[in-house]
C-alpha cells in the first residue's frame, strides 16, 4: 500500500491524534495482509549520540493518552525503550517506528502499552523486561488484538511469527529486584493501576529516573497503591491532571446502591468493564457488599482472572479475589449466556461498548426499562459508551440502535487523580518532572501545580527532550 493510501486510512480513523508520522506499507492485500514498518526508514529517532545529560524521545504517548513508546538514552550509549503500545482504534494507531532496540521495559499488560511489543521482538530481537504477571498475560492480550484486527479487516504492524517471537523474548523481574541494562541498574516498584503493573526506577551515571507507567497511589480491591520513590527525574503519567476523583469508598457504595435499586425493581444491571482490572474490581466490590446477588461474568476477563489467580503474590488480597471468583458465575458457552439474561448483574467486556459480549446482552435486554447499564468509568470520544451517554443510541451489529435504558456513570478509575499525582510528585522530590500520557489540558494543570517546585517538561512526540 502506498503512503497515500495509508493517509486515507488514517483520515478514516475515529481517533483524535493523528499527528504521528508513521509510514507504513502493506505487503499485499489490505484485508488480510500484514502491515509492517519499513525498518529504519521511518523512525524519528536521531542518529547522533547523546553528548550530555539524558535524552527522552517519545515515539508516542506525549500529548496523548495511550499509544506509548519512549526511548531513554544517556552518553554511555545505554538505551531502553519504555513501553511500545498501540491505540486499538479503527484502524489501530501506532507510535512512530522504534530505532534498533536491544531492551524494552513493558510496564503493564494494557494494549496501549504492550500492543507493539511483538513488532520489536520479531524485527529487532528486543528483550522484553516486565513483571511475571505482565509476561503471563501478554499472550491473551496479543492473540485477542490479532483476532480483532482480522475480524475488523484492519491489518496490524506485526504477524503471528512476531507474536511467537515476543512470547520467547520475556525476561521477568520481581518487584524490588535489581537488574542491569548496559550501564544502568533498574528496579521495579508496584504502580497500583492493575496487578503486575510496574513503575521503573532507572539508576544511570547521570542521575536517577522514575518512570511511573500508568499508576495510582490509592488502594483498589486487587492492587495496593504506588509509593513514592526519590529521584532526580520523574516521568509522570498525567491522564487525570486537573481532575479530582470522588472518594473511592463512597463511589463504590454509590455503585452498589444503584445495582441494588435496579435489582429491586426487577431489572438486570449490565456493567461493561475492561477485561484487565475493572471487571475484577467490580466482582470484588459486589461480592463484599452484596453476596446475595447473582452475578455473571463474561468475556476475556475470565481468562485474565485465571492468570491473576496463578500469580497470587501480585494481588493485594488474593484470598478474597479467589472467593469472589468462585462466587460469580463464569459464562463459558452460548447456553450460559442465555441463562445470564436472568441474572441480577452481568459484568462483561468491552468496557467502552466497542464490541464484545456486552453488545449481545444489551441487544437482548434493551426493551425492558427495568434494566440498566452502569458504566464504571470514562468513555472515550468516538466509543460506543460515549454515544450511549450523549445520544442514547449504540451501534449494534452495524446498526445505529436506540437504547432507552437507564445509563448511570461511575468513577472507579485505576489512575491517580490530580490530588494524588501532585502529592506523589512532591514526595518523589525530583528536580525535573516529565509529564506524559496526558492530553494538553491535564498536562497544563499539573504543570501549574508543580511548576514552582520542580522543572516541568511537557514533551512532544517525535522531538527529543534532553535533561542535563
Ligand atoms: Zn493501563
Amino acid at each position: 500500500m502506498s503512503w497515500f493510501h495509508w493517509k486515507i486510512l488514517k483520515r478514516r480513523s475515529s481517533s483524535g491524534n493523528q499527528g504521528v508520522p508513521v509510514r507504513i506499507y502493506h505487503e499485499q492485500h489490505r484485508r488480510q495482509g500484514t502491515m509492517i514498518y519499513r525498518a529504519g526508514r521511518t523512525t524519528t529517532y536521531p542518529e547522533e549520540p547523546v553528548e550530555e545529560g539524558i535524552r527522552f524521545h517519545f515515539l508516542g504517548g506525549a500529548g496523548e493518552v495511550g499509544n506509548v513508546g519512549c526511548v531513554i538514552e544517556d552518553p554511555t550509549g545505554t538505551k531502553v525503550l519504555m513501553d511500545y503500545g498501540l491505540a486499538p482504534t479503527k484502524p489501530p494507531k501506532y507510535p512512530s517506528e522504534a530505532p534498533l532496540m536491544d531492551h524494552a521495559v513493558i510496564t503493564h499488560s494494557h494494549i496501549d502499552h504492550i500492543g507493539m511489543a511483538p513488532w520489536l521482538a520479531g524485527h529487532h530481537g528486543t528483550t522484553l523486561h516486565g513483571s511475571r504477571l505482565t509476561s503471563n498475560l501478554s499472550e491473551i492480550m496479543w492473540r485477542d488484538t490479532y483476532k480483532v484486527s482480522s475480524i475488523e479487516g484492519y491489518p496490524l504492524a506485526w504477524d503471528k511469527r512476531d507474536l511467537d517471537a515476543a512470547l520467547g523474548a520475556w525476561q521477568e523481574h520481581d518487584m524490588g529486584d535489581q537488574f542491569s541494562i548496559g550501564n544502568w541498574d533498574l528496579k521495579f516498584h508496584i504502580a497500583g493501576h492493575i496487578p503486575g503493573a510496574v513503575m521503573t526506577e532507572i539508576n544511570t551515571p547521570s542521575g536517577k529516573i522514575l518512570w511511573t507507567g500508568d499508576m495510582d497511589t490509592r488502594d483498589s480491591p486487587n492492587v495496593s497503591g504506588a509509593k513514592p520513590v526519590e529521584c532526580d527525574i520523574l516521568c509522570l503519567e498525567g491522564t487525570y491532571g486537573g481532575k479530582y476523583h470522588p472518594d473511592r469508598k463512597e463511589e463504590e457504595q454509590r455503585f452498589v446502591d444503584r445495582v441494588l435499586d435496579v435489582v429491586a425493581r426487577g431489572g438486570v444491571a449490565v456493567v461493561p468493564a475492561f477485561a484487565s482490572g475493572r471487571g475484577q474490581d467490580v466482582i470484588r466490590i459486589l461480592h463484599e457488599a452484596a453476596p446475595e446477588l447473582e452475578v455473571h461474568y463474561d468475556g476475556m476477563g475470565t481468562r485474565v482472572s485465571q492468570v491473576w489467580l496463578e500469580n497470587p503474590d501480585l494481588l493485594r488480597e488474593p484470598r478474597k479475589m479467589r472467593k469472589a471468583w468462585n462466587w460469580c458465575r463464569r459464562v463459558r458457552s452460548k447456553s450460559d449466556r442465555k441463562k445470564a439474561l436472568d441474572a441480577d448483574v452481568i459484568v462483561t467486556t468491552s468496557g467502552m461498548l466497542d464490541g464484545g459480549p456486552v453488545i449481545w446482552y444489551i441487544n437482548r435486554l434493551r426493551h425492558d426499562p427495568a434494566n440498566a447499564i452502569l458504566l464504571t468509568g470514562y468513555q472515550a470520544e468516538g466509543s460506543g459508551g460515549r454515544m450511549l451517554l450523549e445520544h442514547r443510541r449504540l451501534p449494534i451489529w452495524g446498526k445505529n440502535t436506540p437504547v432507552e435504558l437507564e445509563v448511570t456513570q461511575f468513577s472507579l478509575s485505576n489512575h491517580a487523580g490530580h490530588a494524588e499525582l501532585a502529592k506523589f510528585a512532591r514526595e518523589c522530590s525530583p528536580k525535573h518532572v516529565v509529564l506524559f500520557h496526558a492530553d494538553a489540558e491535564p498536562a497544563m494543570a499539573l504543570a501549574e501545580e508543580l511548576g514552582s517546585e520542580m522543572k516541568v517538561h511537557i514533551p512532544e512526540n517525535g522531538k527529543s527532550l534532553i535533561i542535563r
